[in-house]
């Protein structure tokens, strides 16, 4: 019996998420006394896979195949499906990224297992895996058991503590047939030069209260701390940022060490999508903004003068 991890990994290299998968993986497989097995899928990706042992991963499976390049939600089910029936694991952990969702949905329907999306933290009781996870845009922490085997749980990003052991994993070619898939891979454009918003350390959100499209001030706190910038609904209706950047229930969920709210009123679709950051920070000059109810340091005050004061006291750091 082992957990099995299955990790992410873009153009070569492993997403960050795929380091608390494992980070997690391991807490759990140590707890139900089991081994820690990880996946990787990819094309050329044999060179990568070794970096998972160092998380805790005692056996690593390479399955690498040429239609494994680019990821499509059939091929990767075809294969990890074909995998998780030989290895049979005990739980399945990956990364609620916006392609582990689709993967852990998909992974769930195939193999009737039972899934836990967006975790922000797992235990093991009695040998039954345990979910936190936040329901009703985050209002509620929703502790889910899972029955059957396997199960799965899929990870919100950032929302673990990555873990590195002396270890070092076994790497093993999973020998399996990436099979019939119906959907065909033909171009990918990237947006270059941005940061992932669910995976940044530091995100600076801009509201209603920039006023407009200009959020260089923002652009560049958050160039400073090497962090992204996020935006409010408001903001993104308004046209004045792309809906890639909305934080919030019907946007990205983040979990950033660090979240500045500028000129953004605190309404509860928006709290979805960003309450479980571990520090959350804002500007708003109305001292009254539901904001100031979630945030851990609030300022009030007018934005346009706060945020580059803010910005030259970070200079000096
Ligand atoms: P406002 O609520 O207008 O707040 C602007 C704030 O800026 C105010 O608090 C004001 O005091 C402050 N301000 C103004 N000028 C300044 C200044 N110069 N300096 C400092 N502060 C200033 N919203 C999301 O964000 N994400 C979502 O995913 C999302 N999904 C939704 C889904 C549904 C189904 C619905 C119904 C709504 C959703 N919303 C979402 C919208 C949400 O309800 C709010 O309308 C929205 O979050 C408000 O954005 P805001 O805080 O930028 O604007």
């Amino acid at each position: 019996m082992s957990v099995l991890v299955i990790t992410e990994q873009r153009d070569g290299a492993f997403r960050k998420v795929s380091y608390e998968a494992l980070s997690e993986g391991k807490r759990v497989a140590d707890a139900l006394g089991v081994s820690l097995t990880a996946v990787v899928l990819g094309d050329g990706v044999e060179g990568i896979a070794a970096e998972a042992g160092k998380y805790g991963a005692e056996k690593i499976l390479v399955a690498d195949a040429p239609e494994l390049r680019e990821y499509t939600v059939d091929a990767c089910t075809n294969v990890l499906a074909a995998i998780i029936e030989k290895e049979g694991p005990a739980a399945i952990i990956m990364g609620a990224s916006v392609q582990g969702k689709e993967l852990a949905a998909r992974l769930a329907a195939r193999l009737n297992a039972g899934l836990a999306m967006d975790c922000i933290d797992l235990r093991v009781d009695g040998g039954d895996l345990i979910a936190t996870r936040p329901i009703y845009g985050g209002k509620v922490l929703a502790e889910v058991a899972l029955s059957g085997a396997p199960q799965i749980a899929a990870i919100r990003p950032n929302a673990m503590t990555v873990t590195e052991t002396a270890a070092a994993g076994v790497i093993e070619t999973a020998d399996v047939a990436v099979g019939e898939t119906r959907i065909r891979f033909i171009e990918k454009t990237v947006d270059t030069g941005k940061a992932d918003l669910t995976e940044a350390d530091v995100i600076v959100s801009g509201g209603r209260g920039m006023g407009g499209e200009d959020f260089s001030a923002l652009e560049e706190m958050a160039g400073l701390l090497d962090g992204a910038v996020g935006a409010s609904r408001s903001a993104v209706d308004e046209g004045w940022r792309p809906h890639a950047d909305q934080v919030g229930q019907t946007g990205k969920v983040v979990s950033p060490s660090l979240y500045i709210a500028c000129g953004i009123s605190g309404a509860i679709q928006h709290l979805a999508g960003m309450s479980s950051s571990r520090v959350i920070v804002a500007v708003n000059k109305d001292a009254d903004a539901p904001i100031f109810a979630k945030a851990d340091y609030g300022v009030v005050g007018d934005l346009f003068e706060l945020v580059p004061a803010i910005t030259e006291e970070v200079r000096k750091i």
